[in-house]
């Protein structure tokens, strides 16, 4: 028997990672004509890593494991696959490209998992097809996939407006640690938002900025608790509506004496501050002892966004 050789597809391989995010601080104004909410946000990039894996392939596939990657569609509706096509569209380029993507992020948690994978996608390609783009330009791309994709693109600390696309960095010292609550079933954003405009219906509101200063102040003067004590989110009122259950995590990180304790942004992950590591691995572990959680995680913030970790 013979064998017809088949042409292999280039063996090149480029992996990035991309951090998760918590806001510190969300707040959100009501709903506009074009049925966007102004926000004001503060985005914390984490250690809870998205990672990337971009081969050459015939066309786009994408293939997924790890943290609730069963929950990750896996067709043109993925961010990532339309991160690599709206690259590929904005510089001419017909390669074809597989994105393995190793799911670290709560996928629906409010932790922005497929901004991340976007964001990681991106650069992925850009660095497998040699595109040239600028960082502006990526960015550009970035913020035409989603909100939260600049963020995750950028990491480290922010202050996001617009829809929370617009990006100014924020000066931020030393290190914050972080245990997370996280639920197996997510909450769909466009459900908390529509919960948010009901709890809001006819309550004057508005997207302040001015209200974080006492945030921008603790993050500045690296001061966990004046942080922990200055953690807010407009969306957790409607997260608590649609999942009244989310007040266990909450109640119990407090009782494990976290310095302050959020739902992250549209939930229903609970992102709970403390003191050191060790005390996030004991809010992790009170969290997993009274059932409230299903699974933990811990991190640090803030870290850096989306990176090549790998090239070959
Ligand atoms: P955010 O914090 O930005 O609001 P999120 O972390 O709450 O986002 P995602 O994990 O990004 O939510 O997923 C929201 C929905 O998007 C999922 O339920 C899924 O159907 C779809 N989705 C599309 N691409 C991805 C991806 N790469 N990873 C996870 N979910 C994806």
């Amino acid at each position: 028997m013979t064998l017809t050789p088949v042409d292999p597809l280039p063996s090149r391989e480029v992996r990035v990672r991309a951090p998760g995010k918590v806001n510190l601080s969300l707040r959100v104004g009501p709903r506009d004509h074009t049925g966007y909410h102004p926000l004001v946000t503060v985005f914390q990039a984490v250690s809870v890593y998205e990672e990337v894996v971009a081969v050459p392939a015939d066309g786009m596939v994408i293939t997924a494991s790890g943290l609730q990657a069963e929950a990750v569609p896996t067709d043109g509706s993925n961010l990532a696959a339309k991160a690599a096509r709206l690259l590929a569209e904005r510089v001419g380029v017909t390669d074809g490209v597989h994105l393995h993507l190793v799911k670290g992020v709560p996928v629906a948690g409010g932790m922005a998992g497929g901004s991340a994978d976007a964001a990681a996608a991106l650069v992925a390609c850009d660095a497998l097809w040699g595109t040239g783009l600028s960082r502006d330009e990526l960015l550009d791309l970035a913020a035409q996939l989603g909100s939260d994709v600049p963020f995750v693109l950028t990491g480290h600390t922010a202050v996001g407006s617009g829809r929370g696309h617009l990006l100014t960095p924020a000066m931020s010292r030393g290190e914050f640690h972080w245990a997370f609550a996280v639920r197996d079933r997510g909450l769909s954003t466009p459900e908390v938002f529509a919960a948010f405009d009901e709890l809001n219906r006819g309550v004057p509101h508005a997207a302040d900025a001015a209200a974080d200063v006492p945030l921008m102040q603790a993050l500045r003067a690296g001061d966990p608790s004046a942080l922990g004590a200055a953690l807010h989110n407009d969306l957790e009122p409607a997260a608590l509506e649609l999942a009244p259950d989310l007040a266990e995590p909450l109640a119990v990180a407090q009782d494990a004496g976290a310095l302050g304790v959020v739902v992250s942004g549209s939930g229903p992950t609970v992102a709970a501050l403390a003191r050191s590591r060790q005390h996030a691995l004991v809010i992790a572990a009170a969290f997993t002892a009274a059932g409230v959680a299903d699974r933990v995680l811990t991190a640090m913030g803030p870290v850096p966004g989306a990176r090549v970790v790998g090239s070959e």
